[in-house]
């Protein structure tokens, strides 16, 4: 069988595919990190879009069209900020993945790639970050049989390291 996870190391906004994910902030209106990335390179009909969409709660996702992106779709979704982790980071953590896969799967979303959510402002330890973000793909993978592949996109080498050993990819 086909290898549905992977991880590379770029820029979100460059990836072709159905779908990518971005960390926005529960306005849905713009940020900084890779939610100011994804807007400015979708162009302003992206945020015109947002504006319809009323926010979104922590934890939750929302889709729009991808506009000048080279993705079809945006799904946002908003991660929690790390309080030290028994705020109930983890959980919120794994609804955005689970939540993303979901809308996904209910948009004929085949290719989807996800940045590190939370991992930048919003605090959230890499490595927990990122054993959350592969158990919960790995564990509703199979539900949504439609979505064949997921991309984990990190940007820093750090964080490619620790999916690349999550994965299993990074031995010869
Ligand atoms: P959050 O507020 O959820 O922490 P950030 O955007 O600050 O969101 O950071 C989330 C992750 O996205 C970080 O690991 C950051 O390095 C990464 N990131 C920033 N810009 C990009 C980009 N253009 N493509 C992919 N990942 C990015």
């Amino acid at each position: 069988m086909r290898t549905r996870l992977h991880a590379l190391q770029g820029d979100i906004t460059t990836l072709a595919l159905d779908a990518i994910v971005n960390a926005a902030n529960n306005s849905l209106l713009g940020g900084g990190g890779v939610d100011g990335a994804i807007h400015r390179a979708a162009g302003p009909a992206l945020l015109q879009e947002c504006r319809t969409l009323g926010g979104c709660a922590t934890g939750d996702a929302r889709i729009t069209r991808g506009y000048r992106l080279p993705a079809r779709h945006v799904i946002h979704t908003v991660g929690p900020v790390w309080r030290g982790g028994s705020d109930g980071e983890p959980a919120l953590l794994a609804s955005c993945y689970r939540r993303a896969l979901e809308l996904a799967a209910a948009h004929d979303i085949a290719t989807l790639a996800f940045p590190c959510i939370s991992t930048g402002v919003y605090g959230y330890p890499g490595h927990l970050a990122a054993a959350t973000a592969v158990a919960t793909v790995s564990a509703n993978l199979a539900e949504f049989e439609g979505v064949v592949e997921v991309t984990f996109c990190c940007y820093s080498r750090n964080d490619l390291a620790l999916y690349r050993a999550l994965l299993s990819e990074g031995r010869p």
